[in-house]
């Protein structure tokens, strides 16, 4: 695979298109199924692999048009941060967080949502504003599958309920864009409500598909520390002697801030761990391989990001209702203002640069991190995402000399012995997660 060096703030980047089984197999892939969307109805399925990760598999050779377009739009090999100008019009920039309209930390106004919610319900709430102020249609956002409730899938949601319904986080696998070209030809102005590489994703379609931003009038995220492999989810199931097709509800938080993880059987049991106990080992957390280079876990381009605001450095028992709100652009701040004025949000007060990076110290690692990261995999000689507009190169300065190292030849070593890759995608079993 050729390598091309370019511009300083771009990663070196495959001279020819990948193929979908090189982007899997080199652990780009995150599972959005975007390029499903995009390459035609049954021409890709998507499968739920052995180890717990929806994956792509072409049913035929494409050619390299078609591969061109896949790799412009897939989030594994192209992420471009926000445009320039937004950059400098900004009321505020930073190195690590890109452009903020405000900071804020807030909650969902009605005590359902703020309830129910992840961590403050302002996602939710924001997504219910949208719908009932008559901004948009719909919400395209992600929520446990009714038949198989472990499993997450793409919700549209046309009222208040069905928002309220998708609330809470699901850190399993989730192809939020497995149809978004239907999406699209539905011709009707809607929201999406996603992780920042589900948007980095459909910002990509949009530079080829003008219908992105005709219709497609909002793009919130959360930050986000990974999705985790279905097989974590799974990992808990055994914990209790459970097996999946027993379940009724499976809900890894929400229901408070953080919440429980909640499982409930079809016969009437209930089964809970806490946020902890969840994610203690962190050995155990089975973060798919993409996460672990996300050069934008933050959303710097959606309209509003919005993150968990644990005051005392992670969640206690439980902990009041909370979100960090960073709102990034012009329009994001016109609805942030609108859902205040509405009573849809509530602001508990502003916050800065200083106390995100606190509460959120392992991003401000993360971002730090990638740069180093992706030379390392580049020595390595394996493929790293086309990279633009998110300041890498200035994140990695503020690291010593001696971590980028240890970051680099880390992420050199792990690549060369395969652990960044991951094995050809085939389905763990012959039903395919969503059928062409
Ligand atoms: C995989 C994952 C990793 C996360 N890591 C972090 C982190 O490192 N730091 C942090 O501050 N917060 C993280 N969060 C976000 C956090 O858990 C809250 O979701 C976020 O703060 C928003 O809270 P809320 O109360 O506004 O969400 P809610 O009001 O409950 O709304 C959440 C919205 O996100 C959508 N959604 C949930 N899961 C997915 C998914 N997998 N893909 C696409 N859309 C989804 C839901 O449909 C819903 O509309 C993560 C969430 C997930 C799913
Ligand atoms: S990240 Fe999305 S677009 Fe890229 S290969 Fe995976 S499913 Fe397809
Ligand atoms: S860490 Fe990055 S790649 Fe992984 S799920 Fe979150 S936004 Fe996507």
């Amino acid at each position: 695979m050729g390598l091309i060096e370019t511009s300083q703030d771009t990663m070196p980047r495959a001279a020819d298109p990948l193929s979908l089984g090189e982007i899997v197999e080199n652990g780009l892939c995150i599972g959005c199924g975007l390029c499903r969307s995009i390459a035609g109805a049954g021409e890709i399925e998507m499968v739920m692999t052995p180890a717990g990760r929806e994956r792509p598999v072409a049913r035929q050779v494409f050619d390299e048009e078609t591969l061109m377009r896949i790799n412009a739009v897939c989030p594994g090999t192209r992420i471009a941060g926000p445009p320039p100008a937004q950059m400098s019009e900004a009321a505020l920039t930073d190195t690590v967080w890109g452009p903020a309209e405000r900071l804020v930390l807030g909650r969902a106004g009605d005590a359902t949502v703020r309830f129910v919610g992840s961590g403050g319900g302002v996602l939710t709430a924001l997504g219910q504003f949208l719908l009932s102020s008559g901004r948009v249609k719909f919400v395209l956002h992600v929520a446990a599958s009714h038949s198989e409730p472990m499993r997450s899938e793409r919700r549209l949601s046309f009222d208040a309920a069905s928002m309220l319904e998708g609330a809470g986080s699901r850190y399993g696998p989730a192809a939020t864009l497995v149809d978004f070209c239907d999406i699209l030809d539905r011709g009707e102005p809607f929201a999406l409500i996603a992780k920042p590489c589900d948007v980095t994703a459909v910002r990509n379609l949009a530079r080829l598909d003008p219908r992105v931003d005709r219709y497609m009038r909002y793009a919130l995220a959360f930050v986000c520390g990974g999705a985790s492999d279905l097989s974590k989810s799974e990992q808990v199931l055994q914990r209790f002697g459970l097996a999946e097709d027993e379940l009724a509800l499976f809900r890894y938080r929400g229901h408070g801030n953080p919440g429980l993880n909640r499982m409930e059987t079809r016969d009437g049991r209930a089964f809970e761990l806490t946020y902890r106990q969840l994610w203690e080992d962190e050995d155990k957390w089975m973060i798919q391989p993409r996460c672990k280079i996300c050069p934008d876990a933050i959303g710097q381009v959606a309209d509003i990001a919005v993150s968990d605001a644990w005051l005392n450095g992670g969640p206690a028992a439980e902990d009041e209702p909370l979100n960090g709100i960073i709102v990034r652009t012009g329009r994001g701040l016109e609805l942030f203002d609108s859902a205040v004025e509405a009573g849809a949000l509530e602001i508990k007060r502003e916050t800065g640069i200083a106390e995100i990076s606190e509460l959120q110290s392992h991003q401000v690692r993360k971002r730090r991190a990638v740069w180093a990261r992706l030379k390392g995999m580049a020595i390595a000689g394996k493929p790293v995402p086309f990279v633009t507009d998110l300041a890498l190169e200035d994140c990695a300065v503020q690291n010593s000399l001696a971590e980028n190292l240890a970051e680099g030849r880390g992420a050199q070593d792990r690549a060369r012995r395969g652990r960044l890759g991951e094995p050809p995608a085939v389905p763990r079993e012959s039903k395919a997660v969503q059928s062409c």
